[in-house]
């Protein structure tokens, strides 16, 4: 229909003189390429829409069964690929703004205008509808593999939970995650993982009817909603076919490739009424489908009572939890307010525990502490905050500062200089990218005891900040001899003096101080704009917190970065 062919134009119009003008003007272009079919309704022109295709529809906003935007607003629903041209005898820019805005290409004003003005609005509206299109379209496909991403697999799935709900026919939802996916990465390159990834999506959509989804949500995780089920065993059939389908090798760079993929399953109502609910138990029943060796189907299981408490269950579990890839980083940007920029992250620890859900570091901190993990942890956070934020890189983020938090347990092990140096080595991240972030009093232990370790992180271009400024306490007049390049406000300081005036005096001398120190000021916890607005007067230089966004699983925050760093 983009071509020179001819293109069939739905005309909407009561008026019968309106009409005739139109069709003697379409008649009229070069090379009478316009086929016009005229109804005098919107209903006539939905049972139409319903037999027939058009390249688009001639709309007049008056008609006997609808006035005004509205028309345009059902047309939408019924037809949201069809470009729509307003032709109104109005001249009102209000209407035709509003017009534009419930999704109409163009608005042409009755009388104005002539045979050529006519036939390039429906051809540019054919054009921009086309061009919108494609537009939305990759923004809701993976573009390596075509399937949907995300996005597209939220919106589908919201959409199956409300169909579930009127025609109560159970949706069911898996996750599947490639089993040791790394190593084809690592033995045959990236360029043939992603030829993998594509193969692996298209054999998944075999094993499903087409009118589930297969959705890619990121590196190697993938996503089936089956919608309309009839039993648990037709499920676990789909799943057993997708091990199956997988069993035979994959052939690239002229090699056998053998994989396997790990399915966690979960069912819209019984394992989750509420979305989030569902999405969570679909996830603790993959971890359990990998914990249990992999290349298996688990259904979510609700567990059993468990009578002991929360903390008890985190201190019995973290152990494991490494090896059960449960533990994850999330990454929080920080903000330079003085020049308006995104200058670094912060990385910070989740722990997706299969039955309390997703811990912060503030609930994981004291059992890391109560298991003496701390060292194991530390080193683990650094290694793949290291790696990732270096792997960004790579793919055009500019350099940004890595904060990592450091235990005192960690730094006073007596290789933590050379096992940091190793990680920045193996990375290839550059030390100046880095900065070491420790409690007050954890800072002020370990340059007592062990100066040299601070000065030749130092040296080789590591910035060391301390966090909790406010709340931990640290004499100041200690501050002065400590090797530091930054301190942060602790969340807690800086909501509760941002409020008052002489609050926000206080935070103001606290900043001056650190700048008469030469260190630069950061605040943490900034949740809104009056907050953000008082900083800055007070000369605060970085900044992070809610107002510009929470900590963000990596997919996420690589695509804030990316927004933020391109932003005009
Ligand atoms: P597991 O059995 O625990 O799933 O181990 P795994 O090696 O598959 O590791 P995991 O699922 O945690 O990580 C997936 C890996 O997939 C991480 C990354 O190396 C790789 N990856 C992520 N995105 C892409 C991509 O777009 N292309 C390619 N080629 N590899 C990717
Ligand atoms: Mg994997």
């Amino acid at each position: 229909m983009r071509d020179n062919s001819t293109i069939k134009v739905l005309l909407v119009e009561d008026n019968p003189a309106d009409a005739r003008l139109v069709k003697e003007m379409l008649a009229d272009a070069d090379g009478g390429q316009f086929y016009i079919i005229h109804v005098t309704s919107l209903g006539a022109a939905f049972e139409r829409l319903a037999e027939e295709q058009f390249a688009t529809l001639l709309l007049d906003l008056s008609l006997p069964d609808s006035f005004g935007i509205d028309a345009i607003t059902q047309l939408q629903r019924e037809a949201p690929k069809l470009p729509i041209v307003v032709l109104s005898g109005l001249n009102d820019e209000t209407l035709s703004i509003n017009a534009v805005k419930a999704g109409a290409q163009d608005y042409i004003v009755k009388g104005w205008g002539n045979s050529h003005t006519l036939t390039r609005a429906l051809r540019y509206a054919i054009e921009r509808k086309y061009t919108e299109e494609q537009l939305i379209y990759l923004a809701q496909h993976d573009h390596l593999t075509e399937l949907p991403n995300r996005a597209l697999f939220q919106q589908r799935l919201t959409r199956a939970i409300e169909h579930a709900r009127h025609n109560h026919r159970p949706v069911a939802l898996m996750l599947l995650d490639i089993d040791h996916f790394k190593v084809i990465n690592d033995t045959l390159g990236h360029e043939a993982g992603d030829q993998l990834l594509m193969a692996i999506g298209q054999r998944f959509r075999h094993c499903v009817r087409s009118r589930d989804t297969v959705a890619r949500l990121g590196g190697d995780e993938f996503t089936i909603i089956l919608e309309e089920i009839s039993s648990h065993r037709d499920v676990a059939n789909v799943a057993k076919n997708i091990l199956k389908i997988l069993e035979k090798p994959f052939l690239l760079t002229g090699q056998k490739i053998e994989i396997s993929t790990s399915i966690g399953i979960a069912l819209y109502p019984e394992d989750g009424a509420a979305e989030n609910v569902l999405l969570r138990n679909v996830d603790i029943a993959l971890y359990q489908a990998k914990a249990k060796g992999r290349n298996n189907v688990q259904f979510y299981e609700m567990p059993v009572h468990d009578s002991r408490s929360p903390y008890e269950c985190m201190v019995s579990d973290l152990p494991k939890a490494i090896d059960h890839a449960q533990i994850k980083l999330y990454y929080q940007p920080l903000l330079d307010i003085v020049n308006d920029r995104t200058v670094g992250i912060e990385a910070l620890l989740r722990w997706q525990h299969p039955q309390l859900g997703l811990l912060s570091a503030k609930e994981i901190v004291p059992v890391i502490k109560q298991t003496k993990l701390s060292a194991t942890l530390d080193e683990w956070v650094l290694r793949n905050a290291c790696s990732q934020l270096k792997a960004w890189q790579l793919m055009g983020i500019s350099p940004l500062k890595l904060t990592v938090n450091i235990s005192i347990e960690r730094f006073q092990h007596e290789n933590f200089f050379e096992s940091l140096s190793a990680i920045l080595n193996e990375t290839g991240l550059n030390a100046d990218c880095l900065q070491l972030e420790f409690s007050g009093s954890s800072f002020l232990e370990i340059v007592n005891k062990n100066p040299t370790t601070t000065n030749r992180l130092r040296d080789i271009g590591v910035h060391l900040s301390i966090d909790g400024f406010g709340q931990d306490q640290i004499p100041v007049g200690q501050l002065r001899r400590l090797p530091l390049d930054l301190i942060k406000l602790d969340r807690s300081f800086i909501q509760e003096n941002t409020s008052d005036q002489a609050g926000c005096q206080f935070i103001a001398a606290v900043i001056a101080l650190g700048h008469s120190l030469n260190l630069k000021v950061a605040a943490t916890g900034v949740e809104t704009l009056d907050c953000l607005n008082a900083l800055q007067v007070y000369g605060c230089d970085e900044v992070q917190g809610y107002h510009f966004s929470p900590a963000l699983p990596p997919g996420d925050c690589f695509e804030w970065l990316q927004k933020s760093l391109t932003a005009p």
